[in-house]
C-alpha cells in the first residue's frame, strides 16, 4: 500500500499511462485468473532474425583485441560509413558522409541527444498531435516545452496549423517533431504534405533556424511494401533523421539506434561535435558497441530482416472488428499500433472509463489522452494472434 502511495505522490502524472497499464499487465498475469490481453506496450512480440544472432557468435569469435574499450562517442567510424552510404542512397543524398551519423542509444537517446545539442530553456517543440507520449519527458529533461499542433481528420498533416503554432512565437519555435510512420495513428505523412511543408517553412522569416527532427523507428514497418516512406531530408536542410532497430529487427531491448544529420544542414559540422558531446554527457557514452558492429553484418543481408507481416494482419483484423462496434479508425499503413476513436454512445463516459472496463476483461490498452488527444483508445498489435481475438471478444463485451 505504501509502495503504491509512494508511487501515486511521486510519479502522479509523470509516469507513463503506457509503463503503468504494462505494470498492470504484469500483476493480472500472475494472480492466476486467466489470460491477459495486453494491447498496452509496443513490444515487438517478433524474435529478431536468425542471421542476428549468428552474426554476434561470428563477430565475437573473429573480433581483433581492443573491441570492448572505449570508442569516438559518435561510433566506429566504419558503421558510420556504412550507415551514411544506406542512408545515401536510400534518400539520395550523395553527399551524405560518416560525420552526418551518430550511433545512439535507440531511438530514444538520439532524441534526448538532439534537444540537449539544439534547444535553449524555453524553447518550443512542436509535434502534430496525437504523439508518442515519451516526448513530454524529452523536452522536460531540457527544459523545453512540447507544443502539440493538430492533424487533419485521417491525422495527415495540416501545414496551416503547423505555420500558425510557429508564428505565435516565432523566437521560440525551435524544433518540429515529425513522426512518421506515426506512433499511435500508423499514418505515413505523404510527399505532397512535406513538400507543402517545407515550402511554408521556406517561406516564413523567422529569427532563428528551426530544425526538423524526423523520428522514423517504423519506416520498414509498412503494412504494403509498395508504400514509400517520404523524409523531409532533401526538402528542408535544417533536418535530422532519427530511427533504431527496436521495431523492424525486434531489439528494443538492445538500444541501437542512430541519427542523420543532412548534409544541407546549417552549421553541419558544428551539430556533429554538439552530439558527439552530447551522445557522451548524458551518461551513455556511446551507443551499444556489439550492436553497432552486427549491423553491417545484417542490415541489407539474405535473412536479414524480420517477417512484420503479422504486424499488419493483426491491425487489419483489429481495426475491422472495432468498426464493426462502432468505433472510427483510418486504415493504418504502418506501424503496429491503432488509434481508434470511440463510438458515439460511449464518448461521454470517456476513455479512462473505458480502459477500466478493458481491464475488468483482462484486456489493457491505452487511453488516448497520453497521446495528446483524449476520445482516443492507443492499442499496440505487435502481439500474437490469439491476443488479437481476446482482446476484440472483451471490446464486444464492453462496447454492447
Ligand atoms: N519514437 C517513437 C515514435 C517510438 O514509438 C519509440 C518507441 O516506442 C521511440 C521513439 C523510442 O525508440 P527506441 O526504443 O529505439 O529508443
Amino acid at each position: 500500500v505504501l509502495a503504491t502511495r509512494i508511487a501515486d505522490c511521486i510519479l502522479g502524472q509523470h509516469e507513463s499511462w503506457t509503463r503503468r497499464m504494462f505494470e498492470l499487465g504484469r500483476k493480472l498475469r500472475a494472480d492466476g485468473g486467466g489470460p491477459v490481453w495486453d494491447l498496452s506496450l509496443g513490444n515487438p512480440s517478433l524474435e529478431p532474425p536468425a542471421l542476428w544472432a549468428e552474426a554476434i557468435v561470428e563477430t565475437l569469435r573473429d573480433e581483433p583485441v581492443g573491441m570492448h574499450r572505449y570508442m569516438t562517442n559518435s561510433g566506429y567510424l566504419e558503421v558510420r560509413e556504412f550507415i551514411a552510404r544506406r542512408e545515401g542512397a536510400r534518400y539520395g543524398l550523395p553527399g551524405l558522409e560518416a560525420t552526418d551519423v551518430t550511433m545512439t542509444v535507440g531511438a530514444a537517446g538520439a532524441i534526448n541527444v538532439l534537444l540537449k545539442s539544439i534547444v535553449d530553456e524555453g524553447d518550443r517543440v512542436l509535434v502534430p498531435a496525437p504523439f508518442f507520449s515519451e516526448y513530454e519527458h524529452y523536452c522536460a529533461n531540457h527544459g523545453a516545452t512540447l507544443v502539440p499542433v493538430p492533424t487533419g481528420p485521417a491525422f495527415e498533416l495540416d501545414v496551416d496549423a503547423i505555420v500558425a503554432a510557429i508564428r505565435e512565437d516565432p523566437g521560440s519555435a525551435r524544433i518540429l517533431v515529425l513522426n512518421s510512420p506515426n506512433n499511435p495513428t500508423g499514418a505515413i505523412y505523404d510527399a505532397a504534405s512535406l513538400d507543402r511543408l517545407a515550402a511554408a517553412l521556406a517561406g516564413l522569416d523567422l529569427p532563428r533556424p528551426l530544425w526538423v527532427i524526423e523520428d522514423s523507428p517504423y519506416r520498414d514497418l509498412v503494412h504494403d511494401p509498395s508504400t514509400e516512406v517520404p523524409s523531409m531530408l532533401g526538402r528542408w536542410p535544417n533536418t535530422v533523421l532519427v530511427t533504431s532497430h527496436s521495431k523492424d529487427l525486434g531489439l528494443a531491448g538492445e538500444r541501437i539506434g542512430y541519427l542523420v544529420i543532412s548534409p544541407e544542414a546549417l552549421g553541419r559540422e558544428l551539430l556533429h561535435r554538439a552530439v558527439t558531446f552530447c551522445n557522451r554527457t548524458l551518461g551513455f557514452v556511446n551507443a551499444p558497441a556489439l550492436m553497432q558492429r552486427v549491423l553491417p553484418k545484417v542490415l541489407d543481408q539474405p535473412g536479414g530482416r524480420v517477417d512484420v507481416r503479422v504486424y499488419a494482419d493483426n491491425c487489419a483484423k483489429m481495426a475491422a472488428g472495432l468498426r464493426e462496434l462502432g468505433f472510427e479508425q483510418p486504415a493504418p499503413q504502418a506501424g503496429f499500433f491503432l488509434f481508434p476513436r470511440l463510438p458515439v454512445h460511449l464518448r461521454e463516459a470517456g476513455e479512462v472509463a473505458l480502459t477500466d472496463r478493458l481491464r475488468q476483461q483482462r484486456t489493457l490498452v491505452v487511453p488516448g489522452v497520453a497521446f495528446g488527444v483524449p476520445g482516443h483508445l492507443r492499442l499496440a498489435m505487435c502481439v500474437d494472434p490469439p491476443v488479437v481475438d481476446g482482446a476484440l471478444n472483451a471490446f464486444r463485451v464492453v462496447c454492447a
